[in-house]
């Protein structure tokens, strides 16, 4: 097989399992935990205030730390997702060496830069509500799921569960048409 064909198609393919194989990052799906659905209930009241309907809580030890919700339009920035929201509040607040080993709760699955900004915290759990796939029936998204990042991502262990209280979050968003 020469470079070319290496490159190009099955082989990219074929590269990217062998790379994913070697790495030591993963995504763990861990199981939904007693306190979820409450938590998950207060970033989905976070998403309510939203400019898009998404909120975040940022927990540890079962006392919520942080909050955020999409604040993109009031803040003429488009980088504030409510995930980014709540670890720049979670910063402000307590200092980055505390946010390693957090819980994030999420109304929807955190997109590709949110997951990576939730990577270099070292936050340790994430919990989301509607799925990057079911969001896309609603609203943009980038299609590249929080696992996929997470086990693109040697140097890092996180804890993803999904689903939880997803019809809720959904409900924020206007119907399709
Ligand atoms: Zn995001």
């Amino acid at each position: 097989m020469d470079r070319r064909t290496v490159i190009g198609g099955a082989g990219m393919l074929i590269a990217a399992q062998a790379l994913s194989l070697k790495a030591e990052g993963r995504a763990v799906s861990s199981p939904v935990l007693p306190d979820d659905q409450r938590f998950m209930q207060l970033a989905v009241d976070q998403a309510k205030k939203g400019d898009y309907p998404f909120g975040t809580v940022i927990v540890q030890g079962g006392v919520v730390l942080a909050t955020g919700f999409n604040s993109a339009r009031r803040n003429a920035d488009p980088t504030a997702h409510g995930e980014m929201v709540a670890i720049r509040a979670f910063l402000d607040a307590h200092g980055p060496d505390a946010l390693k080993g957090t819980t994030l709760y999420t109304s929807g699955e955190p997109c590709v830069m949110c997951m990576g900004a939730i990577i270099w915290c070292g936050i340790k759990r994430v919990v989301y509500a509607a799925s990057i796939a079911e969001l896309a029936t609603r609203i943009g998204q980038i299609d590249i799921t929080a696992q996929q990042i997470a086990a693109a991502t040697p140097f890092a262990d996180i804890d993803l569960t999904g689903g939880v209280l997803a019809p809720e979050a959904m409900t924020l968003f206007p119907a399709p048409k």
